[in-house]
């Protein structure tokens, strides 16, 4: 008799495993399975316009520890400290809520990247609304096990550093000196970018944006620059082998100063709170303190190890290779769901986006479960009633009466803010803004 036909045969099925027991087996599974994580921090403040999260107990599933996972962010303030404030006390939670309720653990992280761009452009909207014009990077860590899922606007880097002294970026640099992509997008969407200019018409410094000024081509806040400079993170997510890994998180403070490399193998071999402050040592030893220097080490250790992190000393030709692979900076937009195995430290890429066109990001099927209402926003998470949604979209590519075809549906704002955003009109935001002026 096939196993087929056996099971088919109520009398001859096994028996049946009551649930207690298979929740305890998958408890006891997942503990075995998941690393331990070690976090260090350390930072020197010149204008104190810095700030940091650590999170290492948020749970997916409320009163179930073994649903849980960490998350560390940076963010890098300018012209104020309001909307860094501001994104460190809502930016999670906006992200958390914009994942369906009721998704299993490989469903929530396939959700998370979208969920990330919903949360940064919603933190982005709700600030603006306060009126206030300071801005800052973003760069935000989950952890779930062995899979680091980084959502980033801005020039503060995650690198993650493996095995055998590969390191590699997870981020990509929103400066316009140093982005063709942005400069191209920001300038297709009617801001004007160049050097500052000195009374003798001497140009110094590096490309901003104009109106403005700043240097950055994402961002959340900064009101009074144009809308053109989003607040899209460019999200990557992999999936690190047994061995584990050390995640550097750290604002331009330290990055201007060390090259990822450089910052890696300053801290090998050390524990991570010893660790973050050998980096930090390290840029102010190199550059000075010139800027807000902050940095996060998280240490992704295989359960089954004592040991706090990497060997201190790797081998010489895996660290020139390494070099040659990730001396070039990324694009802007990679192909989605890459679902490759790098060449390299057997990190595996599961995931890569960084487009600022919201329909490419959202995509048609968010939110991924239909117990939602066809009409609640994929950016804000509220309800319209579907007469509030036709007469505001009508005629538009996000009409509800198209959803199911044409992408997620956006409230009347939300849609306003993505217009604005791409250069087609203004944000009530950059107008009431105007109006006070
Ligand atoms: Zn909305």
């Amino acid at each position: 008799m096939t196993d087929a036909r056996r099971h088919r045969d109520p009398s001859m099925r096994p028996p049946l495993v009551p649930l207690a027991t298979l929740i305890g087996r998958e408890l006891r599974g997942d503990k075995s399975e998941k690393p331990t994580l070690k976090c260090g921090h350390h930072a020197f403040a010149k204008r104190g316009e810095d700030y940091f999260l650590i999170k290492p107990d948020c749970l997916r599933i409320p009163g179930n520890s073994s649903s849980s996972f960490s998350v560390f962010a940076i963010f890098d303030g300018h012209n104020g400290v309001s909307a860094a404030v501001f994104a460190k006390e809502h930016l999670l939670d906006n992200v958390m809520s914009a994942i369906p309720p009721g998704l299993g653990r490989e469903e929530w992280l396939q959700a998370l990247p979208q969920a990330l761009v919903a949360g940064f452009v919603r933190t982005d909207i709700d600030f603006q609304r306060k009126g206030e014009t300071s801005g800052t990077t973003v760069t935000l860590v989950v952890v779930d096990g062995w899979r680091v899922t980084v959502a980033s606007v801005g020039d503060s880097r995650c690198i993650l550093d493996t095995q055998g002294g590969v390191v590699s970026l997870l981020t990509v640099d929103h400066r316009l000196e140093e982005n063709a992509e942005e400069r191209e997008r920001v300038t297709a969407s009617g801001g004007e970018v160049g050097r500052l200019n000195l009374s003798g018409g001497q140009e110094v410094g590096p490309l901003r944006c104009w109106p403005g000024g700043l240097c950055l081509s994402r961002s959340i806040g900064d009101t009074d620059v144009g809308e053109f400079i989003v607040p899209i993170p460019h999200v990557k997510q992999v999936k690190l082998s047994r061995t584990g890994g050390r995640l550097i998180i750290a604002s331009d403070g330290i990055w201007d100063a060390l090259s990822s490399e450089v910052a890696a193998k300053a801290c090998r071999g050390i524990p991570a709170e010893l660790a973050a402050k050998l980096v930090v040592k390290e840029a102010l030893r190199t550059s000075g303190l010139k800027d807000d220097t902050t940095c996060l080490v998280v240490d992704i250790i295989p359960p089954s190890s004592d040991c706090c992190v990497l060997p201190s000393s790797p081998k010489k030709h895996q660290n020139k290779f390494t070099s040659l692979l990730f001396g070039k900076k990324s694009q802007n937009t990679v192909g989605k769901h890459t679902n490759k195995l790098s060449s390299v430290g057997a990190v595996e890429e599961l995931f890569e986006e960084g487009s600022a066109i919201l329909e490419e990001r959202l995509g048609k099927n968010f939110p991924l479960k239909a117990n939602s209402s066809p009409f609640r926003c994929a950016i804000c998470q509220m309800d319209q009633t579907p007469n509030e949604g036709l007469s505001a979209t009508a005629g538009t590519h996000f009409s509800p009466t198209s959803r199911s075809s044409e992408g997620p549906y956006l409230c009347v704002e939300c849609r306003r803010k993505k217009d604005a955003m791409e250069g087609k009109r203004l944000s009530q935001s950059t107008v009431s803004r105007r109006k006070e002026w």
